[in-house]
């Protein structure tokens, strides 16, 4: 492991679990001071703990919050800011999956409760961390859109249209602030086994689910689940100097799954 995250400081959402979990620990390992978000206090605390476990000597805050609502958003930019005098790098990952269903009856509910975290929240997140990034001159944002931000899904109405709107707001504001030398890039992972994907294949078959997973990964070209640490050696090099000239872009994580059609 390497220490370039050495006096860099970092927000994590959805850090209670998953992929923010997992990034939170690569980070910790490569010297980062981390602030955790995430609605779920429980989840947080477990990510501290597995973090101090890994690397005591990191700085870590956590701070229970609601991506979709504004103030809350503005709670864990400022306690970033008020804590470490700045922030390196931001994981703008919270998102949920919503209710599987055929368009027709997705539901006006549940599409804007999908877009409401998955957009709004991970908008909110970008415009006031920007905010901070301009002022310092310097920064980097990872946005977690979606395999099926890039393509169709199925039954996913309000997920499609949320992790396709990520992608645009990463290449949007890519272009805006490229020259304040703050880079916005995006991962379109598919299929990593977390909760996420296991209520998702319990949506598709509740009492088979895992031989369900076992059938949706046999047509991967890897033939298997990615690894939530997988996640986290990718989002770690993006936040990095290391990818210093890479901005607006899109990097799928999904055993070449996008490759396929
Ligand atoms: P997960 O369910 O394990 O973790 C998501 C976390 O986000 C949870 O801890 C949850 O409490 C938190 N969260 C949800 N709503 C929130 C809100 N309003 N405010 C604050 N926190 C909130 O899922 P994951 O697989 O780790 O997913 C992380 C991100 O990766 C999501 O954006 C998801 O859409 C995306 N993603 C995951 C996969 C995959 O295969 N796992 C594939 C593509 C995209």
């Amino acid at each position: 492991m390497t220490d370039r995250y050495a006096g860099k400081s970092i927000i994590i959402t959805g850090a209670g679990s998953g992929l923010g979990q997992a990034v939170a620990e690569r980070l910790a390992a490569e010297g980062a001071q981390l602030v955790l978000v995430d609605l779920n206090a429980e989840g947080l605390e477990a990510t501290k703990q597995l973090v101090l476990d890994a690397a005591p000597q990191v700085q870590v805050e956590v701070i229970t919050a609601d991506v979709t609502r504004e103030e809350n958003v503005k709670k864990y930019v400022d306690a970033t800011v008020a804590k470490f005098g700045k922030i390196d790098g931001f994981f703008n990952n919270a998102g949920i999956e919503g209710k599987q269903n055929l368009t027709e009856d997705f539901g006006a509910e549940e599409f804007a409760k999908v877009i409401a975290v998955n957009l709004n929240g991970v908008f909110q997140g970008m415009a006031h961390v920007l905010k901070q990034m301009r002022e310092q001159g310097f920064g980097s944002i990872v946005n977690t859109a979606s395999v099926g931000g890039i393509r169709g899904v199925g039954n996913q109405s309000g997920y499609a249209a949320s992790k396709h709107g990520v992608i645009g707001l990463t290449r949007n504001s890519a272009r805006e602030y490229g020259q304040f030398g703050i880079r916005i890039n995006a991962i379109a992972p598919g299929a990593i086994m977390t909760a996420m994907v296991e209520n998702s294949l319990k949506q598709m078959d509740p009492d088979n689910w895992e031989s369900a997973g076992e059938q949706f990964v046999s047509v991967n070209p890897m033939k298997r689940f990615g690894k939530p640490e997988e996640v986290g050696g990718l989002v770690s090099f993006l936040l990095s100097e290391d990818a210093g000239f890479i901005n607006g872009t899109v990097i799928p994580i999904d055993g070449g799954q996008h490759a396929m059609y």
